[in-house]
């Protein structure tokens, strides 16, 4: 499998370089050149398979330049971390599916990507005999998840910036209580978009990018991606099985646009009806569900709530799904994002038709958000975190009579102990992954949202071959 740009400004590359490569040289993003169809025939083959033999087919139809033997390994090694064998299991809670995505080492659906990712970049350096330098921006459950991809592999560090104060007290934990010596933690003066543009401008200076050996790890990343697509279609072979039905419908909290697209690309390679609904569920920061509802892709000022990953207004996703509904149209893909960081707005009113045919858009504001969670535990005594709890709230007001919806659960309750202990009146366990943070010893250096000063830093604490 090739990868081309979304910008149409690079040679197609194999799916090793795209990874090497995370934002495409031209400024784009990377996509397969085309989606893998899964004939009815292969899909029912995949009924019985384990987690990690469906990522092994899945992947391996997108990548052809590892061996499969590796793949595999790598594949096994990337879920040998999570805390149950089913990786991803579904619970059934009422009408509603919860895919439990947070069993992996920091309690969020972050690691199902990232223990791959991590393992794929330690594989090729290895390869390659080099070295590489992570940089990131998180708004907070991407940071430590990358941050545990990577903690003591040989010929990485990793750099991660983080929006001081405004990601949760366990989130901030789980970065800083990481103290091995190839990871830095820089908590900026700004918000996760301020972060994100820094990282953005970093990356665009190529010179820069390939002295430092810069990669990334941001859900910009196609491995990233690509890894979430195996839960989706794991999610629907489970549900055949477990109900007979032929069809799922799915509602996922969005920030980055990174899980919901996932879940597109899911759709077009599964047999025609195999995913029917796919719900963007946003919080108060809705420039998603504006989008899918009224055309509207137009920044608003970023607003803090108690679903912190997905505080966020420019999704750096989106572009790969503005691909598409361009026509695979590079020129036009490019016209569109140049308007949008000029102007901070893309009028997509004349594709409303074909957008909601992909998707169905709702927003939960923050109290929706504690009145979910709180009558959830009330009716069903399973607790939803901040995150999931958008999610649900969006698909038990979308649900038509009564098919069972499946929700994607992107964090464990115990990251957001506040939140979801004022709104359920009860104290939670704590699982010993975060019952210990707080005594840990923390490394983070604290600086202005400044390009500069950050490129600074990157240079004197760079690994070099
Ligand atoms: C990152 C994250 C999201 C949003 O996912 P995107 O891929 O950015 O849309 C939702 N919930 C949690 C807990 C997250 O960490």
């Amino acid at each position: 499998m090739q990868y081309i740009s979304t910008r149409g400004g690079i040679e197609p590359v194999p799916f090793t370089e795209a990874v090497m490569m995370g934002l495409a040289n031209d400024g784009g993003l990377l996509l397969p050149r085309t989606i893998p169809r899964i004939g009815s025939e292969t899909y029912g083959e995949w009924k019985n398979l384990s987690y990690q033999e469906l990522a092994f087919e899945i992947m391996s139809r997108f990548i052809d330049d590892i061996p499969e033997s590796d793949l595999r390994a790598l594949i096994d090694r990337s879920y040998a971390s999570f805390d149950t064998e089913e990786i991803a299991p579904l619970v059934h809670q009422g009408s509603l599916h919860i895919m439990e995505l947070f069993h992996g080492p920091t309690l969020a659906f972050k690691d199902i990507a990232l223990q791959f990712l991590g393992n794929v970049f330690e594989y090729l350096l290895e390869k390659n005999d080099s070295v590489m330098n992570i940089l990131g921006a998180t708004s907070g459950d991407t940071g430590s998840a990358a941050i545990y991809g990577v903690r003591g592999k040989e010929r990485i560090n990793i750099f991660i910036l983080h929006p001081h104060n405004r990601v949760s007290k366990v989130q901030e934990k789980q970065m800083t209580t990481v103290t091995d010596s190839n990871v830095f933690n820089i908590a900026i003066r700004g918000t996760f978009d301020d972060g994100q543009a820094i990282v953005k401008t970093i990356f665009n200076d190529l010179d820069f990018k390939e002295g430092q050996h810069l990669g990334a790890i941001n859900s910009i990343n196609w491995a990233r991606v690509l890894a979430q697509v195996v839960y989706y279609v794991y999610a629907c072979l489970h549900i055949s099985r477990h109900e007979n039905d032929k069809t799922a419908n799915f509602s996922v909290p969005t920030g980055n646009f990174g899980d919901i697209f996932a879940g597109y690309i899911a759709r077009r390679m599964l047999p025609e009806g195999t995913i029917r609904q796919l719900l963007l569920a946003t919080n108060s920061n809705d420039i998603l569900s504006r989008m899918v509802n009224d055309g509207d892709y137009s920044l608003g000022d970023v607003v803090a709530t108690s679903s912190p990953s997905m505080d966020i207004q420019s999704a750096s996703n989106f572009e790969r799904y503005l691909y598409y509904l361009l026509d695979e149209d590079a020129d036009r893909t490019n016209q569109a994002m140049n308007q949008f960081s000029e102007t901070g707005k893309i009028d997509l009113t004349d594709f409303q038709d074909h957008i909601q045919r992909d998707f169905t858009a709702e927003k939960a504001t923050e109290e929706d958000v504690t009145h979910t969670i709180a009558e959830f535990y009330k009716e069903h005594g399973y607790i939803l975190d901040p995150h999931t709890a958008v999610g649900v709230y969006c698909a038990l007001k979308h649900q038509k009579n009564g098919l069972p919806i499946c929700c994607l659960a992107t964090a464990h309750p115990a990251k957001f102990v506040d939140t979801v202990e004022s709104a359920t009146g009860t104290s939670i366990e704590l699982p010993e992954a975060i019952a210990t943070l707080m005594d840990k010893e923390t490394r983070c250096e604290l600086m202005d949202a400044d390009k500069n000063q950050i490129k600074e830093f990157i240079k004197t604490h760079s690994k070099h071959t």
